[in-house]
Formats: C-alpha cells, sequence, structure tokens
C-alpha cells in the first residue's frame, strides 16, 4: 500500500462531516480531526504548521514548504476537508477494482491526500524549490457556505498558482457552478371565490413566468458558453380556498459557472422585461 492510499484511507475513516448535514452535537460533525491528523502527518516532515481559526472548532489547516532560497512565488494547493453526509459504511474504506470508495474519497480527500504525500515527499527529500514556496490549505465548511476559502482570502494570502483538487476526471477546469437564487413575485388582484372573474390570479401569472423559465429562459442558458441551467422552486401563494390568489412568491434557482464575478445565469434586462411582459405585475425581488 502506497502512503497516500494509506493517508486517504485514514482521512475517509475520520469522518468530517459539514455540520450543516446533521443535527447539533453529531460526532461525525466538524473537520478539526482531519485537521489535526495532517497536521501532526506535515508537522512530522518539518513543514511550518498552523491552524487558522475560522469557526468554533473547525479550523483551517496551513502547511507550508518554505524554498530554500527568498520566496517569490507561490503555490496553492487548497482542497476542502468537509465532506457532505453519508451511511455509517461510507466510513469505511474499501478498495475495488484499484480504486478506494468512501465518503469524501474523491470529493476532496483523495486530493488532500495526493497533494500532502506529495509536498511531505519533497520535504523529506531535502532538496526544497528554490524559490516557490507551496502552500497546502486543508479548508472547511466548503460543501455549505465556503467560510474556510473566505478566511483564507480575507488573511490575504497571495498565489501565483493555485489547484483546489475538486474532481474533474483530471481535466484542467477553470471556471466552478455557482448559484443564483431570484425570488421572483406577481400580484395579483383578490376576488370572491363565487366571482373569480372579478381577480387577477397571481398563481396563473406566476405559472406562465415559470414556463417560460423551464422552455425558453432554460434553452437560452443551455446555449451559454457554460451550460448553464435553471429551475423553478418554492413557490407559495396568499390566498384562502375562498378567493383568487392575490400575490405568489417563487424561488428560481440558476446553477452557473461563474468567473471573477461574471455570473451568465443572471437574466439581463431585456429579458426580465421579456417576464414583466409575459405576466404584467410581476417583479423581480432580488
Ligand atoms: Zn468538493
Amino acid at each position: 500500500m502506497t502512503k497516500t492510499e494509506k493517508l486517504l484511507r485514514e482521512l475517509i475513516s475520520i469522518p468530517s462531516v459539514n455540520p450543516a448535514f446533521l443535527p447539533a452535537g453529531d460526532p461525525k460533525a466538524g473537520e478539526r480531526r482531519v485537521a489535526e491528523c495532517l497536521a501532526a502527518v506535515t508537522t512530522r516532515v518539518g513543514l511550518d504548521v498552523e491552524l487558522q481559526h475560522v469557526l468554533p472548532g473547525r479550523p483551517n489547516l496551513l502547511a507550508r514548504l518554505s524554498p530554500s532560497g527568498k520566496t517569490r512565488q507561490r503555490i496553492l494547493l487548497a482542497p476542502h476537508l468537509d465532506t457532505v453526509n453519508g451511511v455509517e459504511a461510507q466510513f469505511t474504506p474499501r478498495k475495488s477494482n484499484g480504486r478506494i470508495f468512501g465518503r469524501g474519497a474523491c470529493d476532496t480527500k483523495g486530493s488532500v491526500a495526493a497533494m500532502v504525500s506529495s509536498i511531505c515527499e519533497i520535504a523529506k527529500s531535502g532538496r526544497r524549490p528554490a524559490q516557490t514556496e507551496i502552500v497546502f490549505a486543508g479548508l472547511v465548511d466548503e460543501e455549505n457556505a465556503q467560510r474556510g476559502s473566505r478566511a483564507l482570502a480575507a488573511s490575504g494570502l497571495k498565489a501565483d498558482l493555485a489547484i483546489v483538487g475538486e474532481p474533474t476526471r483530471a481535466q484542467i477546469v477553470t471556471a466552478h457552478k455557482g448559484d443564483l437564487w431570484l425570488q421572483l413575485q406577481t400580484r395579483g388582484k383578490s376576488a370572491h371565490g363565487a366571482r373569480p372573474e372579478l381577480g387577477r390570479n397571481a398563481v396563473h401569472q406566476m405559472a406562465r413566468v415559470v414556463d417560460l423559465l423551464e422552455t425558453e429562459y432554460a434553452a437560452r442558458l443551455r446555449r451559454s458558453r457554460h451550460k448553464t441551467n435553471c429551475w423553478a422552486a418554492q413557490p407559495s401563494a396568499s390566498a384562502s380556498s375562498m378567493a383568487a390568489p392575490s400575490r405568489t412568491l417563487c424561488r428560481i434557482a440558476a446553477r452557473s459557472a461563474s468567473i471573477a464575478g461574471h455570473c451568465p445565469a443572471k437574466p439581463s434586462r431585456a429579458f426580465a422585461e421579456r417576464f414583466s411582459h409575459c405576466c404584467g405585475g410581476m417583479s423581480f425581488m432580488r
């Protein structure tokens, strides 16, 4: 068994489920034990190790391999330490057809194991890069609010090259999907249940908006460079069973690949007008 495989098995067997997916106090929650395991591994080979406070009991791990000379450039290896939840068996690593399976095995404990093993090998070889500092940053909270990467960015650390280690089947990927939530609202006019023709049903208006989203707008997003998609979710209407709904709220999710502030899922002004024209009186909440 290689050292990388051994480390990966160890990391899988230490649950580090993002607390957002578990009830309070669940023993599988949090990244601290994984961070401490990696701190021990990297300290042993002489890296400068720091647990960077992010959230109570959830630190980022920073391990630096400084160059033999003056630092002129920096490589940042920045995978995340947390995982989504899993069933009990997934926290016991198993091997099949030459692959290791377990919760987080590829997202991203596999990358963590590969990166940490590599940096440790370089440290042990005694041949450090002349002018390049290599920083391993094991980040917390990627699966929920990305507070680990936000804290790292806020700390002012700069790098010339960064690899995050997300599973991409070894393809180089430079964009990342994000979420854009739009809250749309249609306004109708209340009417007595016996005379609905005197009112204007906000649900019916929203149905037209949802249809537009699922057809014309979705097709437009699919044609975009980063193959964005969208769907409508969480509708709610305010009305009694005796009256036509006067107001409908609908949350729209749009997943987009966003690069440096570019957000192709956000409706353009022209398209917002198209929505508005479709139902009259609809407004974008945000
Ligand atoms: Zn991931």
